[in-house]
């Protein structure tokens, strides 16, 4: 086990961004796609083969491994399909693993397996989020979203049975409470919101402003290398705009009384409105991940049916996409490139 891990941290995070890189450049899709499942599927067997680990753990260790790369999120991309088919066998095999008898012969450790879970899990990340000094809702925000046990507990139980660590009621109780667990989730999660929102106020601490008053002013999502130029191009402007953006950590971020910080997720209603979305006058979707920005422009349509959307697309797809969505104006980056690119042909002609 030791050797894996040597190997995995020393030759894994070496060597495997490395080729990542290397087929990338090649250039050709289609093989990128193919040495990511070969580097996922060989490091799992190879694990599995070598070091005497479960296929399932290498599996795992591959999947951190690739996510080390600069090149990951392109890699999740490409065995995002797949990822999915897997998951529903996943799934399918863990409901057949699942003992219904359990739940009469044994409901009291039962019930004990899904409190552990649900409340002791869920009470130790409240105190240690509120620890790091954040707000009751954003702990209880936490602590829900850690009520429940996956995939990860599913691996070790059958581990666990498969070296007679645990025997096999352990394992079906691991599997009954994770199937519990995550039923309950959705409901907590609905409690928590409605609760929460009720007795501590709607969303999460915002960062350099309250609550937005202003009116007339542009919501700038997401301050990455395409917001904070289009932040700089406002200030520049003397326009006041409200910044929404997922990191907490912004370096470079104007200290400036025209520019406001919500810090949040802008696929959230709730965040989109502290931004003031229902006076402002324009809103800016400046984000990369076509699911989400969808989802902002959406959202920004439905509670503000006047506003200007203007919205960053990376495809033709993903440009009619945000159109049907309601956005007034997409830009599609590589077209942008493109069309500067060829202004270049007139340079040095007579
Ligand atoms: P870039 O691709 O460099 O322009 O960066 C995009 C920025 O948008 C990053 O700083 C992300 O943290 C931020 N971002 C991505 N998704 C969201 C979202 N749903 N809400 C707010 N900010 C986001």
């Amino acid at each position: 086990m030791a050797g894996f891990v040597a190997f995995m941290l020393i030759i894994g995070r070496r060597v495997i961004p490395w080729l990542l890189h290397f087929v990338a450049h090649t250039g050709s899709r289609e093989l990128f796609r193919l040495a990511v499942l070969a580097i996922a599927l060989g490091v799992a067997f190879g694990a599995a083969l070598l070091f005497d680990v479960s296929f399932a753990l290498g599996a795992f260790f591959a999947g951190m491994i690739l996510a080390e790369s600069e090149l990951s999120q392109r890699a999740a991309e490409e065995t995002l399909p797949l990822r999915d088919a897997f998951a529903v066998l996943f799934f399918v095999s863990v409901g057949m693993l699942f003992n219904p008898a359990i739940l009469v012969e044994a409901a009291l450790p039962l019930i004990a397996t899904v409190a552990i879970i649900v409340l002791g899990k869920s009470i130790a990340a409240y105190f240690i989020v509120r620890l790091f000094g954040y707000g009751a809702r954003a702990a209880l925000t936490v602590s829900v979203s850690l009520a429940q046990i996956g995939e990860f507990s599913f691996i070790l139980a059958a581990l666990g049975t498969e070296l007679e660590l645990l025997p096999a009621v352990g394992r079906d109780l691991i599997l009954g409470g994770a199937i519990i667990s995550i039923l309950l989730n959705p409901i907590l999660f609905t409690l928590v919101d409605r609760f929460g929102k009720r007795a501590m106020g709607d969303g999460l601490p915002a960062i350099g402003g309250a609550e937005s008053p202003m009116q007339g002013h542009i919501v700038l999502v997401g301050y990455g290398r395409v917001g904070s130029l289009i932040g700089e191009g406002l200030l520049a402007r003397g326009e006041r705009f409200t910044v929404i953006e997922l990191e907490d950590d912004i370096t470079g971020f104007p200290p400036d009384e025209l520019a406001t910080l919500v810090q949040g997720n802008a696929a959230d209603e709730a965040v989109l409105k502290r931004a003031g979305i229902q006076s402002a006058r324009m809103i800016y979707v400046a984000i990369p991940h076509n699911f989400e920005a969808g989802q902002v422009v959406q959202s920004a349509r439905a509670l503000s049916p006047a506003i200007r959307i203007v919205a960053r697309a990376h495809s033709d797809a993903t440009v009619q996409q945000l159109i049907d969505f309601g956005a007034n104006r997409t830009i599609m980056g590589e077209r942008e490139i493109a069309l500067r690119m060829i202004d270049e042909a007139s340079v040095g002609k007579a």
